[in-house]
């Protein structure tokens, strides 16, 4: 059941028309990324409980409704004191009589003026004190304390709304919310709050030769690794996979799994059949459905056949067979609109200029090249350095599962090698 009430992407300021080829068929990456993002807008919001929100991107900003806290406090285990009579007292000690305590707890205390009332931290500032010296600080004989520092109005008291003063920005639309984040919520009394929902994403895994994971492949077939790794994937982004299909390459079977996944998600994500071969059919089963294209290759390396549309306002991610091809076009490409449908206004990786220490690779003239790397810090831990992994190939499984980043060489002939720098994109959960 599609509960969508508007569509989650404006009309497409570029199309290309279907099957007419135009030069929109292959785009750079950047303008991938661009086209990718523009026009995407997030799902829409739902009210749910602060205990539920771990990891769920805020829909609407949250201001603070009073002072976070609302009274002064003390900072410290000590003694609360009015500055003026430890300044006034003779000689170079101050003594004092203890004349009460006050622990954290509720309520409002007296303190009289010329004594000391013992304050445990956190505890309201009894009125008429207005500094509280450290138990470390000070010597007690019985109900009597001598202090011998200088003490000075203000000292180791939390005022008011230190954390947050009322109206104050608490968390921005948009960010994701963490441990630090719904503490934050919680001591402003925050207990339901809006939240983008998650979004619905739909998998098609496309290829007569897959067979599931736990099936001991016959000659020729391979097992189905795309659709957990999409699936994995998908999650880290604030997706919920609802389906993760498996069809053969059969034109009617491709189409009929692909109109099922739109009905049923907000974005649609294949995996194979993407290219041009006798067994390639997404893109023309997408085409017979209506979806209009954005561009239908990318000039990058691996993931050349990435595709990107829209139909009836569901976005469809159109994403090669081949393991690590798969996994740069969805790190790169689908994993921005994914962020920007779940409402993240951050969509971007973390990126660091990191040395090359070792491997060595060139860059093509007509595309971009991603490779699968793993960066580290050097003895000084100041620059960060990184090793090429061997086996780039896209075929492969086990370099993306050895790389903690994916560095980005420009089009350019270039050869690159040890000590030059490279920007290097830090895989999400690498750090
Ligand atoms: P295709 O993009 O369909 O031409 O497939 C390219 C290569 O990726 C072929 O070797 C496929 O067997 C492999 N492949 C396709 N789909 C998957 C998948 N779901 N899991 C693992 N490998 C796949
Ligand atoms: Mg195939």
């Amino acid at each position: 059941m599609n509960v969508r009430q508007a569509p989650l992407c404006d009309p497409l300021p570029l199309r290309t028309q279907p099957g007419i080829s135009s030069f929109l068929d292959l785009v750079d990456v950047g303008q991938a990324r661009r086209l990718v993002e523009q026009g995407i807008r997030p799902v829409p919001v739902d009210w749910i409980a602060l205990s539920q929100a771990r990891g769920r991107v805020l829909g609407s900003p949250i201001h603070a409704d009073a002072d976070i806290v609302p009274f002064a406090r003390s900072a410290m285990d000590g003694y609360a004191v009015r500055a003026l009579d430890v300044a006034s007292a003779c000689g170079n000690v101050a003594l004092l009589r203890v004349g009460g305590d006050v622990y954290a707890q509720r309520g409002t205390h007296g303190h009289l003026a010329g004594t000391a009332t013992a304050v445990a931290t956190g505890a309201p500032l009894p009125c008429g004190a207005d500094a509280v010296v450290p138990i470390e600080a000070v010597d007690r004989q019985g109900d009597y304390i001598s202090i011998t520092r200088t003490v000075t109005t203000g000292d180791h008291i939390f005022p008011p709304g230190e954390d947050a003063k009322k109206g104050q920005l608490l968390i921005a639309a948009g960010q994701r919310l963490h441990a630090g984040s719904l503490a934050l919520l919680a001591s402003a009394g925050i207990h339901r709050l809006p939240v983008f929902r998650r979004v619905r994403v739909a998998i098609v895994c496309t290829g007569d030769e897959l067979v599931p994971i736990e099936t001991a492949p016959a000659p020729g077939q391979i097992r189905n690794s795309n659709g957990l790794m999409l699936s994995t994937l998908v999650e880290e982004c604030c997706g919920d996979v609802v389906q993760c299909d498996v069809v053969p390459d059969v034109p009617t079977q491709v189409t009929a799994a692909l109109r099922n996944a739109f009905g049923n998600a907000d974005i649609v994500i294949t995996s194979g059949g993407a290219s041009s071969g006798p067994r390639d059919f997404v893109k023309a089963s997408l085409e017979s459905l209506g979806t209009e294209f954005l561009f239908r290759s990318v000039a990058m390396r691996p993931g050349r056949p990435m595709a990107f549309g829209t139909r009836h306002g569901t976005i469809v991610a159109v994403l090669p067979g081949n393991p690590a091809a798969a996994f740069v076009g969805f790190v790169e490409l689908v994993r921005p609109a994914l962020l920007r449908l779940a409402g993240l206004l951050q969509t971007r990786l973390a990126c660091v200029a990191a040395e090359i220490r070792e491997g060595k690779a060139k860059g093509k003239i007509d595309r971009s090249t991603f490779l699968f790397a793993s960066v580290a810090f050097d003895a000084t831990k100041t620059n960060p350095v990184l090793t090429l992994l061997a086996n780039q190939c896209s075929s492969l499984t086990r370099t993306a599962a050895a790389a903690n980043s994916l560095v980005v060489l420009p089009s350019t002939s270039q050869t690159y090698g040890c000590g030059d720098v490279v920007q290097a994109d830090i895989l999400p959960w690498a750090i």
